[in-house]
């Protein structure tokens, strides 16, 4: 029917965000290869080269839900991606919202908030904004009577390995029980009554996951982090929004590193990330087999990808430079070809 239609159609939402050119970008002088002429396309300026040598610049254009220009704040990207899954968690239903994109694309400073500067912010991140439309949902008269209890956890997939980042990185066990219901051993849950609670708890797992790490993008970039929002009724799980910072996609180099470690690494996020795609695939068109099992990261999200109300959003994060024109192919071709075909 015509509703079931809608309703699939509204089940995944993808939106593509260009960052400006950085200060590095703009030393090197490199170029802006990224014009978002309308409010649903992007187009890419591909340097190539003729046969004569002679260059010139192929336009790829590709089409979204919403495609953010580099002018766009947190604010405006989350009230058109996670926002309207806020509804969706008060519903009885599951919610996801991910960053993908390659390194330094933008994808913390979307999801956690800015963290570039001395002033370390993260009351302007995805995750804060989502929690603070939480408890103000919690204050209308038709949730307000279900007496709902929030709760939230911050953890880290890591080569495959769940480390609580609200525990001193404490290393969890995954489990699936008979009625396949996978559960994460140990993860602490921790009560939050207000925005304020959930922004401790955002900075306590931020500086958790960046500990002891020379530099905190090298960690980061090969981590998947997940915030989530739990509600609960007399102890109940009523609603779960998972909120995700994924690891760095551009993993093509690592395939011939000379570290053993660091090509595993990179398999296993190549790997995490073409099982979440045929997860979000099978979400879409209501398939009844969900390839969850095939990485740690899919496996932790079951309950997200099947269920009845399981709604999800990507934000594809790019880099504007031509020095990253082929990641940024990648990364558009990933989430426009495999998600929205
Ligand atoms: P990622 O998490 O994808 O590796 P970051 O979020 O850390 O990337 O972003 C890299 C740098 O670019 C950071 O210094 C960040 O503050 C900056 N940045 C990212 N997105 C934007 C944006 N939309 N506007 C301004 N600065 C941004
Ligand atoms: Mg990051």
């Amino acid at each position: 029917t015509t509703a079931d239609l809608i309703d699939e159609e509204h089940r995944i939402c993808v939106c593509v965000r260009a960052r400006p050119l950085n200060k590095k970008e703009l030393t090197m002088k490199d170029l802006d290869v990224i014009t978002i002429p309308s409010k649903d396309v992007v187009m890419v300026h591909e340097p190539k080269q003729k046969v004569d040598l002679t260059r010139y610049l192929e336009n790829q254009t590709f089409r979204f839900d919403y495609a953010f220009d580099d002018s766009t704040d947190n604010d405006m990207v989350y009230r058109f991606t996670a926002r309207p899954l806020v509804e969706t968690i008060f519903e009885r239903g599951m919610a996801t919202c991910f960053a993908y994109g390659q390194t330094g694309s933008g994808k913390t400073h979307t999801m956690g908030g800015d963290f570039s500067g001395k002033n370390q912010d993260c009351s302007k991140g995805i995750y804060a904004l989502a929690a603070r439309d939480v408890f103000l949902m919690l204050k209308k008269p038709n949730y307000k009577k279900l007496d709902l209890n929030v709760f939230a956890t911050f953890f880290e997939i890591y080569s495959g390995k769940v480390f609580d980042l609200l525990n001193r990185k404490a290393k969890l066990r995954v489990l699936e029980d008979g009625k396949q219901q996978v559960q994460v051993v140990g993860l602490q849950e921790r009560d939050v009554k207000c925005t304020e609670d959930v922004l401790k708890l955002i900075e306590v797992g931020n500086s958790c996951r960046t500990s002891g790490q020379t530099s905190a993008n090298a960690h980061s970039s090969r981590s998947h982090a997940v915030f989530q929002i739990i509600l609960r009724r007399r102890g109940k799980m009523h609603g779960k929004f998972s909120l995700i910072d994924l690891a760095g996609n551009e993993r093509g180099a690592d395939t011939s590193s000379a570290d053993r470690q660091t090509r595993l690494e990179g398999a296993e996020i190549n790997k995490s990330l073409l099982a979440l795609k045929e997860c979000i695939r099978a979400l879409g068109r209501n398939k009844p087999h969900t390839p969850f099992r095939a990485s740690k990261l899919t496996q932790v999200l079951r309950d997200s990808f099947i269920g009845e109300n399981s709604r999800t959003c990507m934000i594809a994060t790019i880099s504007p430079g031509m020095a990253s024109c082929e990641n940024t192919l990648n990364t558009l071709r990933y989430a426009n070809r495999s998600l929205l075909s």
